[in-house]
């Protein structure tokens, strides 16, 4: 797959203006990149840096991705590509509980379908593979605490977590020192090391800097660095029984891969002081090289009437709220490619949402009006009945001198792609139509199927409406019409009656039935979850609705996850893991206008 090169021209941000001034400033450069991560003396003996900007995507690998994390993709990999740079993608898997090799592979699947690459050629067309994991920085990381700790600037605390957290303070009231905070680097060196070589329980202490208890940005009150956590972890196994902690671990990553601007979410706003107090201090130890990574941050992207909590996606799933991970409705990447979202539109739309200081919560109608514009010049059409019904045309035989004569009928794939070629299908004397096609008596002006009302069988021909069948119950089993002779379309006498109802349809002898998934909204709410009700209260009992319907021949083979319009209902697509070709199955994206909130 290709770097996506074909995004509209962006509009500037922030974040480019950033970029663009220290490109213009010279700040970055004369940077040594080793090839790999590592520490100063590492990069100092490599060449200078041929990326102009780095950049990376840092997940950890604890779930799926989703329409959030789209954002911080595009926008990560995207300043990369439009400013000379790379971007890396690591995985922030500095956690040892909740990691798991399903979600790493689902990650890199994910980015790739959005269209973006992690390996770069370089001058001598050798590929480099810029994908880390953070685990690997492990040994550095320790380092760099020992490091603090002879500096003198961090210490081992022993309080409980309860007495820590009562004299951390609060916004209003300064912190207290630990009654372990004087303790030299020596003894504090000596104690470290005990919680590294498995001496002390889980939790019987922490590793913490030495800031300032009276800050007040509480994330400066002596921040916890390291843990003691006894967890076999996915890459390093049982190798170690403390884990850094994020805040910690971080910062490191980034200077380690030599990142430039290091992009993340305005929650992290209050962690920046830290970011440069730690990297500020390991330069000037010498384990880490200037010019330091900076850190920026940018709003969250959210999703409305859906969540994009991981820990709330996980519930959904868990609990079988949903079908997996990748169910149709789901936020999450896995989930809007099996819906049919292309990763065109999910770039628009995210392209569409700017990058700003503030928290946006977007509406599914942005992002279907943006699939709407990728797929209107691409898709094929097609027709399909989603609520069947039958017609009968009574006068075939008299017409055509047989029951079992078909009518040969075509419509182009596309109506303004004639090299998509044409549909051929046939018409007989039965056909499926739409319930909604026929009215017994009709309403003001309806112009489709009633006594007496002539309407157009789309690519065939005017018919006139006689009546209907109905069972015991009174309930129409079939709409009866008689067909206008010498109209058929593309004749010279199509024009001869004119009619103002056009009738989709597909011959009942060839029709295809397939199981159509029609989805609506996930939850009831724009924004679930974030007022007094569980989130789950407020999921929508009828987000799925199955039903059989009638696909024109054409349909027949149709390979699985590819998308089609549907003529006059939307745009659908093969379901990428239930459809076959003798078993077809096709997924709702949305229909052809914005119909949300009618
Ligand atoms: P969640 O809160 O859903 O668990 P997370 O932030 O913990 O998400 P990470 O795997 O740490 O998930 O995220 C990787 C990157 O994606 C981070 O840089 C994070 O800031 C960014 N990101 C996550 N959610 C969003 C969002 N809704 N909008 C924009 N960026 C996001
Ligand atoms: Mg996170």
């Amino acid at each position: 797959m290709s770097h996506p090169t074909e995004d509209a021209l962006k509009p500037s941000n922030f974040l480019r203006a950033i970029i663009e001034r220290d490109l213009e400033q010279g700040s970055l450069q004369g940077r040594h990149f080793a090839g790999t991560p590592g520490d100063a003396a590492h990069h100092e003996a490599g060449p200078l840096d041929p990326a102009k900007i780095r950049t990376r995507f840092p997940p950890e690998p604890n779930g799926y991705l989703h329409i959030g994390h789209a954002k911080s993709i595009c926008l990560n990999f995207g300043l990369a590509r439009d400013y000379g740079g790379i971007c890396h993608l690591r995985f922030d898997d500095t956690n040892p509980e909740k990691e798991e090799q399903e979600y790493v592979d689902a990650i890199k699947e994910m980015v790739s379908w959005l269209g973006w690459k992690w390996e770069r050629a370089d001058a001598s067309g050798h590929n480099t593979s810029h994908l880390f994991y953070a685990s690997n920085y492990f040994d550095f990381m320790y380092r760099a605490a020992e490091y603090l700790v002879t500096a003198g600037l961090a210490y081992v605390d022993e309080q409980t977590p309860e007495a820590m957290r009562a004299n951390r303070g609060d916004f209003s009231t300064p912190g207290t020192d630990s009654p372990f905070r004087s303790r030299s680097p020596e003894e504090n060196l000596a104690r470290l090391r005990e919680m590294k070589n498995g001496v002390h329980p889980d939790g019987a202490m922490v590793l913490r800097a030495k800031i300032d208890m009276a800050s007040p940005n509480i994330n400066l009150r002596d921040p916890a660095l390291y843990r003691i956590r006894r967890a076999t972890h996915h890459n390093t196994g049982d190798a170690w029984c403390i884990y850094p902690m994020y805040t910690f671990a971080h910062p490191i990553e980034d200077a380690l891969e030599r990142i430039t601007h290091s992009i993340c979410t305005l929650e992290f706003e209050d962690q920046r002081p830290f970011y440069d107090w730690l990297l500020g201090k390991l330069a000037e130890g010498g384990l880490l090289a200037h010019p330091l990574p900076h850190q920026y941050e940018f709003g969250r992207l959210n999703l409305s009437y859906v969540v994009t909590s991981k820990r709330k996606l996980r519930q959904l799933v868990d609990e079988g709220h949903v079908s997996g991970w990748d169910d149709p409705r789901m936020p999450t990447l896995a989930g809007m490619r099996r819906r049919g979202y292309t990763p065109e539109s999910v770039r628009a739309m995210v392209e569409a949402t700017g990058v700003t200081k503030s928290n946006a919560w977007l509406d599914y109608a942005v992002l279907d009006g943006c699939l709407r514009t990728d797929l209107e010049g691409k898709a094929a059409r097609a027709c399909a009945v989603l609520d069947p019904l039958k017609l009968k045309l009574t006068n075939w035989a008299e017409l055509f001198g047989s029951e079992a004569h078909r009518e040969a009928c075509s419509a182009p794939a596309h109506p303004h792609h004639p090299e998509m070629g044409l549909r051929q299908f046939t018409l007989g004397p039965e056909v499926w139509v739409e319930q909604e096609d026929f009215m017994e008596v009709p309403v003001k002006g309806y112009h489709r199927l009633y006594p007496g009302n002539k309407a157009r069988l789309k690519y065939g021909y005017v018919i006139e409406c006689s009546g209907c069948e109905k069972d015991a119950e009174g309930k129409v089993t079939a709409v009866l019409a008689r067909v206008v002779p010498d109209t058929k379309s593309g004749t010279p006498g199509a024009d001869s009656v004119k009619v103002k109802g056009v009738i989709t349809w597909v011959g009942a002898h060839e029709a295809v039935a397939a199981e159509l998934r029609l989805y609506d909204r996930l939850f009831t709410v724009a924004q679930p979850g974030t007022g007094e009700a569980d989130f789950l209260t407020e999921l929508n009992p009828a987000s799925c609705k199955i039903v059989t319907g009638y696909l024109e021949p054409s349909l027949a083979q149709w390979p699985a996850a590819l998308q089609v319009q549907f003529e006059r209902h939307g745009y659908f697509v093969s379901d990428r893991v239930d459809h076959q070709a003798d078993k077809p199955v096709f997924n709702k994206i949305t229909g052809l206008r914005d119909g949300w909130g009618k």
